[in-house]
Formats: C-alpha cells, sequence, structure tokens
C-alpha cells in the first residue's frame, strides 16, 4: 500500500516544499524569520515600573554595602542605629527573604538586614545572589 504523497507548505511563506519528508522551512531565511516572529509573540511585554524597581534594588544594595563595605564573616551580623539609615533606603523592594525564629531577613543580591529594635542588623547571604544554587 502506497501513502498518498502529501504536499507540504512552509511553515513561513507557505510555499509548496520538495526537499525531505521532515523540511518544515523552504531555507534558513524562512526558518529564521518564522522563530524572530515566534519569540516576539510570545516574549512578555515589560512590566511598566520595571526600571524603576530595578533602579530601587540597586539604591538599596549600595545603602546596604555603604553602611558596612566590608564582606560580613559568615553566621555574623553587623547593626547600624536606625537612624543612620538614609531616607531613600526602600523596604518594600529586594531581592530575597530568608527566615529564621528570629524573624525575616530582606536581601538585596548578597546584602540582607533585619530590622530589630532601634537597629537594622546587617548579614551577608552569598547563596541568594548565586546563579548556580
Ligand atoms: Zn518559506
Amino acid at each position: 500500500m502506497t501513502q498518498p504523497t502529501q504536499i507540504r507548505y512552509c511553515r513561513q511563506c507557505d510555499k509548496p516544499l520538495h526537499g525531505r519528508s521532515d523540511q518544515i522551512y523552504c531555507n534558513d531565511t524562512c526558518r529564521n524569520t518564522f522563530n524572530k516572529h515566534k519569540e516576539k509573540e510570545t516574549k512578555t511585554p515589560p512590566h511598566p515600573n520595571e526600571k524603576q524597581i530595578f533602579a530601587i534594588i540597586r539604591r538599596n544594595y549600595d545603602i546596604l554595602q555603604r553602611l558596612y563595605p566590608w564582606p560580613i564573616r559568615p553566621g555574623r551580623y553587623e547593626y547600624v542605629p536606625r537612624q543612620n539609615m538614609p531616607h531613600h533606603f526602600n523596604r518594600n523592594f529586594f531581592t530575597a527573604t530568608h527566615h529564621t525564629s528570629a524573624g525575616e531577613w530582606f536581601v538585596c543580591f548578597d546584602r540582607g538586614w533585619m530590622i530589630v529594635g532601634d537597629r537594622y542588623h546587617l548579614k551577608d547571604f552569598p547563596e541568594k545572589s548565586s546563579l548556580t544554587g
């Protein structure tokens, strides 16, 4: 029994294909054009506040580093009086949290803070900014 020959068409330009049975596009140009369009369609547009929020997180990180510019030894924390925290530090934006029995640490990249009484405790969390886990 022979299968009827099915005419296949290029996924991008709809021209009939004459090559191998698994051919999907006429050529690389059609393949690239198709994939480029697909990429555009599937990409979610950025949130309107994206740039501002990234800038706030970057500024928070900068403030946290300037308050204590040295690496904090693992297992230790440093602290600064609450009144030393610049007013433009924005506690609503951070990149990670770390829950402990003492409370929640908020982390910008690898520097975290926790408010304890009238102090900001500062602690380093290198694992929170590691891309390899
Ligand atoms: Zn084509």
